[in-house]
């Protein structure tokens, strides 16, 4: 994580003090597309950094929050999750994987075939993890064009994420571009919450 731990747990107490109801990702698109009532909030980490696992997981446990992690199946790195971390995690239900490509490149600069392989290759790697289907997707550095979404859709993810900020009407947003307020150790914790109202962090 980018975020410190006390600065994470700050800003999910805050969100809970504004009733905030969390979900992963894919059941906020679920409860969009429902059009249920309520302040939905999905909180995602990128690319599975053991933290996620030796503080985040620990503080949404505590707080009865939710999150989406998105991994890299094809990097091996003692400083990311391993399979026993992430399938704990998942067994707890309060964790969603998702995937986010094999080896973490710039979709962009990618062939067809190149980019097929990574996204399709990731989502079944992170199935063949979890044990569950994986249905969320986050494009490496936010970087991705109409055909990424397309390929993303086509391999039947219920959405995706770059990181874009943005406020938007959720009948503007397309499932397979999705917006998300950023945040990391550089953000303070009154730019958080005016993130959150305004989708950006300067006045
Ligand atoms: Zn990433």
């Amino acid at each position: 994580m980018n975020t410190q731990p006390h600065s994470f747990e700050r800003q999910i107490r805050w969100l809970k003090r504004r009733k905030a109801q969390f979900c992963t990702l894919s059941e906020l698109v679920g409860r969009m597309n429902r059009q249920e009532e309520g302040r939905f909030v999905a909180i995602t980490l990128d690319d599975g950094y053991v933290d996620n696992f030796t503080q985040a997981y620990r503080i949404i446990k505590k707080h009865g929050a939710k999150m989406t992690v998105f991994i890299n199946p094809g990097i091996q790195d003692p400083g990311l999750l391993d399979v026993g971390q992430i399938q704990t995690m998942q067994q707890s239900g309060c964790v969603e994987f998702g995937a986010h490509t094999l080896t973490h490149p710039d979709l962009t600069r990618l062939d067809d075939v190149g980019a097929r392989h990574e996204i399709d290759g990731s989502i079944r790697a992170t199935e063949a993890v979890t044990g569950v289907p994986c249905t969320s997707f986050a494009y490496p550095f936010g970087r991705f064009g109409e055909r990424d979404v397309r390929l993303v859709r086509e391999a039947g993810m219920v959405c995706a994420v770059g990181i874009k900020s943005r406020i938007m009407p959720w009948s503007d947003v397309d499932p397979h571009a999705m917006p998300r307020i950023g945040t990391n150790g550089k953000v303070s914790h009154f730019q958080f919450c005016l993130a959150f109202s305004r989708g950006r962090h300067r006045l």
